[in-house]
């Protein structure tokens, strides 16, 4: 179980340095971090907290989030952690369908959970702050004088340990359930993927309550016994000066946050300290990986991957970033990958296997597979229909096994009966040097159904639409009907948490302008 993995990792390691929160000051060894989780796991019993109960955190990265984690493996309660980005009616939302015992909630994100508090009359709300509100209790008071020692509750491998709700890009988001024994499974695949060990040093900038962060990083370096520094939210200058401050050797970023260090004045930090960079959640332009290399002198890895698969399921390694660029990787250990012919009217068939090259639905299976969806039968069955995972991403596989994304079956392009990938088009479009962010979508056309367009943030504001029409004709990457047919520009484009773009959003905002 998680909670005897971090038990073995304090026996070992128990006076080295785990767990670092730079903005809150906190510096614990593995053996002090443990005396915070069991006073945390003791006072959550004492509260009437039982196994299989949910505890939901609306925290952002920080100790207090890192010790409820381990806090409620112990007892064998289920963490549900919650986007910090969400407006009260999507808290809302979860909480009523997670019905936890027990909020636990940041102070800056209050005024969210004081709209919507009465609605659940039965949770108790924690706030980690020293003065609560009136209709909560102080998380600080009420572990105070909580005894150290070890909870004595009977937790199994196969019992639930997290309920993760899925960013949703499309519909109401769902809880994607993890049993303990599989994310064990998924972090020992990280430490050998990622040859992780015992005198790393971790930086924490992205979320902690999507699972890239806390189960290809977080949960992985507590198995090895390694260090994590915690920081509360991304911020490029505060990324890189921590990077110097801690000797961090490694971090997980969304390639957006990638492309934010990118733009800092890099001579003025000392990066000499990192060994290993990963990006996943979202594509990434092989330029911007080049990039990386060149100017913050660090060669990447790739993740892809989703909530529903632990995440991992597929690794581009550092050698491989540019003899394979565009690629995802090949399927993890313990992990299969498949490319079949979708199926309009239903989940695809697993046996309706696609050769190398053809772009199809990514299926999968692996040790990490959710058991389902909280709370959706029939969601989760389709979602798992005969073993597989579908993922509803289109992609395709190489003769050598190496898996290429394309897009979500809901984002592609058909422009006058040709497939267009939106990814294709920015990747490409990243080429230019005036263009600091891009999202390629289509549009209803009259004439080819529907057109091509890109939505641009400018680095350079002296680039016009006519000079990114060139670069497109004289691009060698991209045919014709390919070509964006209108260029918007925005100051910024919407990303979700885990920096996505949210195309749904774009296509909103772009119903309501005028063409141009
Ligand atoms: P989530 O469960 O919120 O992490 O979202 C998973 C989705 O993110 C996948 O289904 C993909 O569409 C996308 N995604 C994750 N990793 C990558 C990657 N390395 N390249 C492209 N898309 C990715
Ligand atoms: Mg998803």
């Amino acid at each position: 179980t998680i909670g005897k993995l971090f038990e073995q990792t304090v026996a070992k390691f128990g006076k080295k340095e785990a767990l670092v929160d730079r903005p809150r000051g906190i510096r614990w060894t593995y053996q002090e971090w443990n005396n915070e989780v069991n006073k945390l796991a003791n006072t959550l019993l004492a509260t009437g907290v039982r196994k299989g109960d949910r505890v939901s955190t609306f925290l952002f990265n920080s100790y207090e989030l890192g010790t409820v984690y381990f806090a409620a493996a112990k007892i064998g309660a289920i963490i549900n952690p919650i986007n910090f980005r969400l407006k009260a009616d999507e808290v809302s939302y979860i909480l009523h369908d997670a019905e936890p015992k027990i909020v636990l909630f940041e102070h800056a994100l209050e005024p969210q959970i004081t709209k919507i508090h009465d609605q659940f009359p039965s949770v108790s709300f924690w706030s980690i702050d020293e003065s609560p509100p009136a209709f909560a209790s102080s998380y600080h008071e009420n572990v105070k004088s909580a005894s150290t020692t070890q909870p004595m509750t009977e937790v199994f491998e196969s019992d639930t340990y997290a309920i993760m709700y899925t960013s949703g890009t499309t519909g109401r988001p769902k809880g994607v359930m993890h049993r303990h024994r599989d994310m064990i499974e998924h972090s020992l695949i990280c430490i050998s993927s990622l040859t992780m060990s015992t005198s790393d040093i971790g930086l924490v900038t992205a979320p902690m309550f999507h699972c890239a962060e806390l189960h290809c990083c977080f949960l992985p370096r507590v198995h090895v016994g390694a260090k994590n520094v915690i920081i509360h939210h991304f911020d490029a200058k505060e990324v890189l000066h921590t990077i110097k401050d801690e000797g961090i050797t490694s971090f997980f970023a969304a390639p957006t946050m990638w492309n934010m260090l990118l733009q800092e004045n890099l001579e003025l930090y000392d990066l000499t300290s990192l060994e290993l960079g990963l990006y996943g959640a979202a594509p990434m332009a092989p330029v911007l990986v080049n990039a990386c290399k060149e100017k913050l002198g660090i060669e990447l890895v790739q993740a892809y991957g989703m909530t529903e698969m632990g995440p991992a399921i597929t690794f581009l390694g550092k050698d491989e970033q540019l003899s394979k660029a565009g690629s995802a990787g090949r399927a993890c250990f313990n992990h299969e990958v498949r490319v079949v012919k979708p199926n309009e009217n239903g989940p695809s068939e697993p046996e309706d296997i696609l050769p190398p090259g053809e772009v199809g639905e990514i299926i999968v299976k692996g040790p990490a597979m959710m058991i389902g969806y909280f709370n959706r039968k029939e969601a989760s069955e389709e979602a798992l229909y005969k073993g597989w995972y579908h993922s509803g991403d289109l992609g395709y596989l190489d003769k050598d096994g190496f898996l290429f994304v394309a897009d979500r079956v809901d984002d592609m392009v058909i422009s006058g009966g040709e497939n267009v990938y939106p990814r294709e088009v920015e990747d490409a479009l990243y080429e230019h040097e005036g263009i600091l962010d891009v999202a390629v979508l289509g549009e209803p056309d009259e004439l080819w159904g529907e057109k091509v367009i890109a939505v641009v943030v400018k680095k350079d504001q002296n680039v016009t639409a006519e000079d990114l029409e060139n670069f497109c004709k004289h691009s060698e990457k991209l045919a014709p009907y390919k070509r964006p047919r209108r260029y918007v520009f925005v100051d910024q484009l919407p990303r979700n948490a885990s920096g996505k773009i949210q195309k749904f959003l774009l296509r909103e905002d772009l119903k309501n302008q005028e063409v141009k």
